[in-house]
């Protein structure tokens, strides 16, 4: 019986109700499930300040097989407006299931700063306000208060100042991406704090899970990229690459290719590595930590490095450090700052200018405060929408949609505004995984990127990382849920659940008001066949011309909750 601990803040209350058995055969766990609860527990139009905020573990959570130590976060996202969900790799999950808790939802909101405390599978509510100070230093005050046994959910100084794309950490592992550290500073959550406990699962097949999980060991050990690219030098292992295939966007995507990008590669980064990080149960480790504190990751480098023109690693690796203690997405800074350089005619690659934009906007101080509410409204505000480069509000990651195609319709359909891990295309158009394909193909792509939005979904649910599937195929991981769960799941039926879970995501969407018109990428980065891309895409989904699913494709995935 999979359960859910309703937490209500403005009560000071809460109380656990048991998830009906079909949710989990319909949806697994994580993000999946989080969508599905998302409809009973609101209505899509709730604006993200009012919205739920759910955080979930998955089937497998207490597993330990590899890549499985992850947990999400389903809300409303204050930046795009549609429904989010982000996943960590911090062991506040592991240990919520470790009290026998498989999920919690946050409603309403506090009075006052608070930190929520959940032991033994209750919960306490604790005045207690940190504000201004940074993270690292919240932590060790909560570990000294609570204890070492405990795993904390954190926000930083930049939620409290209301920047829209503050995110949330634990473990020093992220919730990145849409705005979750700002939703929780809204409603009054400083912190929650996971007491470790030891309840333990019952397997349903012993032999099998053992036997499928010392197979997928196998499949990361022998893959090059799971055994030696990313131990080795991390996720920036991917810098010279996508700079030499001129996809690596610089000047806010008005230039495809970075001259210094070798400066900030993860060649140059190794130099500088003390140590790597890895979240729970996972033998790939493919976080950094510097002798500046948390190494960047490529996304990061590229964003406040290749986009905005900085090629010093150092000063890439302090300023990566004085985002996590203030808590943003990195991503969603670089693009913001971009836009406003090019807006403001500022140059792109100085450090002083930068780094003051940087400072000023984590505190949403001076011209910062407009940053900090994300590209596309500040564009908007400069009578200039044409400079963001986001869709659905979402800023764009670290390839270039005019030299990857199907990456580029990956951004334009993804649920939670441009995206590469909704489906990542970067698998199958430069990695070859699992056989490459031409990336300036455009017709028949769509087919790639919706499997893979399906796939990912699933595997999202069930709290795979996204670097499982470099490695390791679908019906490996169908068997390995099976022979945990005792769910059995053939790998169609595991598709299908992903099918399930986009469709619904999107049919959200659809209500909130979303559809054809927010597919589009920026002007700046359409091309010729784009549209048709997306028409074909459309009908491969068995969505209208607008992008909205069908009744007769609702009914066929069986989402009866609308
Ligand atoms: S590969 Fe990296 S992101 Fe994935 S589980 Fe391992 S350490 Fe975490």
């Amino acid at each position: 019986m999979f359960n859910i601990v309703e937490i209500y803040l403005d009560k000071e209350n809460y109380q656990q109700k048991v998830i009906p058995s079909d949710y989990i055969e319909n949806y697994l766990g994580g993000r999946g499930l989080g969508a599905r609860l998302f409809v009973d527990y609101c209505d899509p139009t709730i604006t993200p300040e009012n919205s739920p905020v759910f955080f979930l573990t998955g089937p497998m959570c207490l597993s330990k097989a590899p890549l499985t130590g992850r947990f999400h976060s389903v809300f409303k996202s204050p930046l795009t407006n549609t429904i989010f969900d982000s996943s960590c790799g911090g062991k506040a999950g592991y240990y919520l299931k470790s009290q026998g808790i498989d999920s919690i939802v946050l409603l309403g909101k506090a009075n006052s700063n608070k930190v929520i405390y959940i032991s033994d599978g209750k919960v306490c509510f604790e005045n207690l306000s940190l504000r201004g100070i940074e993270v690292s230093r919240r932590e060790k005050t909560l570990k000294e208060k609570y204890g070492d046994d405990t795993s904390i959910i954190l926000i930083g100084p930049s939620a409290e100042n209301g920047v829209l794309f503050a995110n949330s950490s634990c473990d020093r592992r992220f919730f990145g991406r849409g705005g979750l550290g700002y939703l929780l500073a809204q409603k009054g959550v400083t912190a929650i704090v996971v007491k470790m406990s030891k309840k333990d699962e019952k397997i349903s097949d012993e032999n099998k899970f053992e036997f499928v999980k010392n197979e997928i060991k196998k499949w990361i050990h022998g893959n090059p990229i799971t055994s030696k690219g990313l131990p080795d030098f991390g996720t920036s292992v991917l810098m010279n690459l996508i700079n030499e295939l001129s996809i690596l966007p610089h000047k806010n995507f008005k230039e495809n290719h970075f001259d210094n990008a070798d400066l900030i590669s993860g060649e140059t980064l190794k130099k500088y590595v003390k140590k790597r990080r890895a979240c729970l149960s996972c033998p790939v480790a493919c976080g950094r930590v510097t002798e500046k504190g948390e190494g960047p990751e490529f996304e990061t480098l590229w964003a406040l490095g290749a986009n905005l023109g900085l090629s010093s690693i150092e000063l890439l690796m302090e300023l990566n450090e004085l985002c996590y203690e203030y808590g943003v997405d990195t991503i969603s800074l670089g693009g913001s700052i971009a836009c406003y350089i090019e807006a403001k005619n500022l140059n792109f690659g100085d450090e002083k200018t930068v780094y003051s934009l940087i400072e000023k906007t984590l505190n949403a101080e001076g011209e910062g405060k407009l940053i900090s509410k994300g590209s596309l409204r500040l564009a908007k505000e400069l009578k200039k929408p044409e400079l963001s480069m986001t869709v659905k509000g979402l800023e764009l990651p670290a390839y270039h949609p005019k030299g990857i195609y199907g990456m580029s319709l990956a951004y334009g359909t993804s649920n939670r505004g441009a995206c590469h891990l909704r489906a990542y295309m970067v698998a199958v158009e430069v990695l070859g995984i699992p056989k490459l394909q031409n990336r300036f193909i455009k017709k028949g792509k769509s087919g790639l990127v919706i499997y893979l939005q399906n796939s990912h979904s699933s595997a999202d649910s069930s709290i795979f990382c996204r670097f499982l599937s470099l490695a390791v195929g679908d019906d490996y991981l169908a068997r390995l849920i099976s022979a945990y769960t005792g769910l059995n799941l053939s790998t169609e039926d595991y598709l299908k659940i992903g099918e399930r879970i986009y469709n619904l995501e999107r049919y959200i969407n659809c209500q909130i008001g979303f559809g054809r018109k927010d597919d589009l990428l920026p002007e700046r980065l359409m091309f010729d066949g784009y549209e048709d891309m997306l028409e074909e895409y459309y009908r491969g989904r068995g969505w209208d011309s607008n992008g909205i699913p069908r009744k007769e494709k609702l009914e066929e995935l069986k989402i009866e909750c609308l």
